[in-house]
């Protein structure tokens, strides 16, 4: 569904017959509210206005246990979802009119299930076909939020709220930039690859997906997106993401797979967790999908390989002492520390020989308004 415009969000907080409601379903609901709005609003410069809307406002019981639903983490749609969805329709339908919403959110109970420093369950049914109809629409993207993510270091309240936008942006059609192994890939440059600690942006290539820049604010590194035996020299000022307006994203078409991607971030806006501004160099691949790095980040302080990517977040430190940069400039909690400091600094240049051709963008200044002036270079074929 589409990532722009007023978007109403049907939110519903549900709790069992042997989970009751922890707290009153408000407290549940003001969890996410009003963050999630403003976290949207402030993402997309204003282009998706969030209203969420609560026409039950007390805990809406299930006829079932929550251990009846079979729910765990990975859970496909059928049977359990299927189930709860179904008994969530029959028992708002007197009260909710399930056609005036384009998205269901389900806060569940948050005593229902682990807690999610254990296991996180909470998941996204996008454009599912197979979805129960009510009111004369089919409930297509729903989001179910379990547990509270909690780390015990006392940010809940800041931050709690992040895993909702996080499953509402899959409704909006973005991928899970996290893999298997963690979140080496993209760190915490985007919410679909870190959405625990600090208030993080998406990165602009998932905002031009969702159409919240302009057609102006993402320029081609080449005269032809089928440039890439093409050589050349390109400049370009990059806006940050934190302040609206001007050029966002730099893209430079590499090989079928994909490109690099470039764009500055700063601290301010929903980047609250920036410490190191300046340039973000990462790599698109095209073919890949959720889940299996569809992005990769390059790092300015350590190896610029997306073939080999960073050290899992939590793996073990190399036995001769960390490389260099591993600590990042973070000091926050949740915040993939390796990465964090990957952005690349005014006279820093980062390279690749790899595709096939020779690229190499430098970051060449900043200027008084806190722009980044970027300069790009590629040579044909190395052979
Ligand atoms: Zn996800």
């Amino acid at each position: 569904m589409r990532g722009t415009g007023t978007v109403h969000a049907l939110t519903l907080m549900i709790d069992f017959p042997d989970t009751p409601g922890e707290g009153s379903a408000r407290q549940r609901f003001e969890e996410f509210f009003p963050q999630t709005s403003r976290w949207f609003a402030r993402g997309s410069y204003g282009r998706l206005g969030y209203r969420p809307a609560t026409p039950i406002r007390h805990w809406l019981r299930m006829p079932r246990s929550f251990a009846a639903y079979g729910i765990d983490r990975g859970s496909p749609y059928e049977p359990g979802y299927q189930r709860l969805l179904k008994d969530i329709v029959a028992a708002a339908d007197e009260r909710v009119d399930f056609g005036r919403y384009d998205l269901v959110n389900v806060l569940v109970t948050p005593n229902a299930g682990p807690p999610a420093a254990h296991t996180v369950l909470s998941v996204t049914f996008a454009d599912n076909d197979r979805a129960p109809r009510a009111d004369g629409v089919r409930l297509s993207n729903v989001s179910f939020v379990y547990s509270r993510q909690d780390d015990g270091t006392g940010s809940l309240r800041e931050t709690g709220y992040r895993v909702l936008p996080h499953e509402n942006n899959h409704s909006f059609g973005l991928p899970d930039l996290y893999t298997a192994s963690g979140a080496g890939r993209a760190g915490h440059w985007d919410l679909m690859s870190e959405d625990w600690g600090a208030n993080n942006d998406i990165l602009g290539w998932h905002k031009w997906k969702l159409g919240w820049l302009g057609a102006r604010q993402v320029v081609y590194a080449t005269e032809s997106p089928d440039a890439t035996a093409r050589a050349g020299t390109s400049r370009h000022t990059l806006t940050p993401l934190a302040r609206p307006g001007g050029t966002k994203v730099v893209f430079l078409p590499v090989s079928r797979r994909g490109g690099y991607a470039m764009e500055a971030r700063t601290p301010g806006g929903n980047d609250a967790a920036v410490c190191r501004p300046g340039v973000l160099v990462y790599w698109v691949d095209v073919h890949k999908d959720s889940g299996q790095g569809p992005v990769t980040v390059m790092d300015s302080t350590r190896g610029t390989d997306p073939r080999h990517p960073h050290r899992p977040h939590g793996a073990a430190p190399a036995p001769n002492g960390p490389t260099a940069g591993a600590q990042g400039c973070t000091r926050l909690p949740n915040v993939h520390a390796g990465l964090s400091d990957a952005t690349f600094t005014p006279g820093q240049t980062f390279t690749d020989n790899r595709h096939g051709v020779r690229v190499s963008i430098t970051v060449t200044d900043r200027t008084r308004g806190g722009d980044y002036a970027i300069r790009i270079t590629r040579r044909g074929a190395t052979s």
